[in-house]
């Protein structure tokens, strides 16, 4: 199949250093073995397709869950954990142009919803995911940084109606938010989770719903047929009346000609350290936080005492390229947190988060193919927002109206990017101009 990055980016190396499969194992799957017919099939185990199956079986659909690998191969299986608000990067100003403002309260309401959803989701499912931390924290970069969150703390204020506190360095300090910061800004919305365990959860009660679900299942093509569509695979033909594509930044360029383009992959990595030995002091705080940088650096101590830090950027799947992240990600750790030059990392890890032209996710049906759908382009916070995305499209797949908030923009198409496979390129002066910009 064809992809926007070398091939390698999309097979195993990049997660099998992994710490989160060091939580929890997968149960028992296996593999498609000859034809099926299904009403729905989803393509795709993470937040999305999990959520999307799991929302289709427990009201009695009768539904497929495929992925060429396992359930959380993808983004799913290798985030920070953050459950929190985000999902796209469009601004005030751009929804307010295009979309109105009720529509663009409706979508910050939304980024609301989706971390309640997972709360509710965590809760009724009864999963232990490890949570901890009250809302997240975000730290200024530069002095300049911190003076501005008095304006982001009135736009916090205005968009998700509730109060963001603001702390001084000293204050930081005091909570135990030790590293070179110069303010911190808390919007008390979010926590931190293992999202192995998150996804785990709704994949066993998906299929304790009577959800089929099969691994190292890759569907190589789409073909409209009489009643629905064949879903190829090397190992059967899947029969389905409706499909969701749940594929993200993890899509090929040649599945369905539609997603060729429709979405920016860019790469995200993860590090986890040893258990940080109390004696070096330092970050105390279960708080989970990131940096005001372009390509920010998140970060949270994990229950057990290691510490997660993870960063954006990175164009590239190469030996060399994976070496030079994770220079840098040491580089930039040991500034950030100077007091723990000693401590190791134990694992590390990158995956593929998608952006997409309109700044949102698209959630909806794709265009010229009848029962066909897609949800896609969480701009690295989907942790949340996919796994709520999943009952918007399980019910637009039941030709119901969606009992969640479903924003226009959601709604609203995404252009291609121009460039075709060559298209992350584009990313190459966005990140040297921005980086530069805050140097
Ligand atoms: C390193 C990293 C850190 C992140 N940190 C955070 C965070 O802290 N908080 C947050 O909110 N978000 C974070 N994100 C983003 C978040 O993980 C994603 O937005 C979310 O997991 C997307 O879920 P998904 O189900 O849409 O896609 P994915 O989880 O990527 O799943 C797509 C699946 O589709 C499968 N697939 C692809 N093609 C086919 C095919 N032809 N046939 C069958 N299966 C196929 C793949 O194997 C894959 O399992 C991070 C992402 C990364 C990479």
């Amino acid at each position: 199949m064809k992809y926007v990055y070398e091939s390698a980016a999309y097979g195993i190396d990049p997660v099998a250093d992994s710490y989160w499969p060091t939580t929890k194992p997968l149960p028992e799957l296996h593999p498609l073995d000859g034809n099926i017919q299904v009403d729905v099939t989803v393509i795709g185990a993470g937040f999305t397709g999990l959520s999307t199956a799991y929302h289709l079986a427990k009201v009695g659909v009768n539904v497929a869950l495929v992925d060429a690998h396992y359930p959380t191969f993808g983004a799913t299986g290798r985030n920070g954990g953050f459950c929190c608000l985000g999902g796209g990067k469009i601004t005030n100003k751009q929804l307010d142009k295009l979309f109105g403002v009720e529509e663009r309260r409706l979508y910050r309401q939304t980024e609301v919803a989706a971390v309640n959803s997972a709360q509710s989701m965590i809760a009724n499912l009864g999963l232990d995911v490890d949570a901890h931390s009250r809302g997240e924290t975000v730290l200024a970069h530069t002095a300049q940084r911190a003076a501005s969150f008095v304006t982001d703390q009135m736009s916090v204020h205005e968009d998700y109606g509730v109060s963001a506190t603001l702390h001084s360095k000293d204050e930081l300090l005091a909570l135990g938010m030790d590293g070179s910061f110069h303010g911190g800004l808390t919007i008390p919305i979010g926590f931190g989770l293992n999202p192995r365990k998150y996804a785990l959860g709704i994949l066993s009660a998906a299929m304790d719903a009577a959800a089929k679900v099969f691994c190292n299942t890759q569907v190589t093509a789409i073909t409209p047929a009489r009643d629905g569509y064949e879903l190829m695979t090397d190992l059967g033909v899947i029969h389905t009346k409706r499909f969701v594509l749940a594929t993200n930044a993890y899509s090929s360029e040649d599945l369905l000609p539609w997603m060729a383009g429709r979405f920016m992959p860019v790469q995200s990595s993860v590090v986890v350290t040893e258990q940080i030995p109390e004696a070096l002091r330092g970050w105390t705080s279960d708080q989970m936080a990131y940096d005001t940088r372009f390509l920010l650096h998140y970060f949270r101590k994990l229950p057990n005492g290691r510490f997660l830090f993870g960063m954006r950027g990175g164009l590239k799947f190469t030996p060399r390229s994976e070496k030079n992240i994770r220079k840098l990600m040491r580089a930039d750790f040991d500034t950030m947190f100077p007091k723990w030059r000693s401590v190791k990392f134990q694992n590390y890890w990158s995956g593929l988060v998608a952006l997409n032209r309109t700044m949102a996710p698209y959630v909806g049906e794709i265009p010229g193919y009848d029962g066909g759908f897609a949800a896609f382009g969480y701009h690295g916070n989907g942790v949340a927002m996919a796994s709520f995305v999943g009952g918007i499209v399980a019910d637009l797949v039941q030709d119901k109206d969606p009992s969640h908030p479903y924003p226009a923009v959601f709604r609203t198409v995404p252009k291609r990017f121009p460039l075709g496979r060559q298209r992350r390129w584009l990313m190459a002066p966005i990140y040297r101009l921005m980086t530069a910009y805050e140097a």
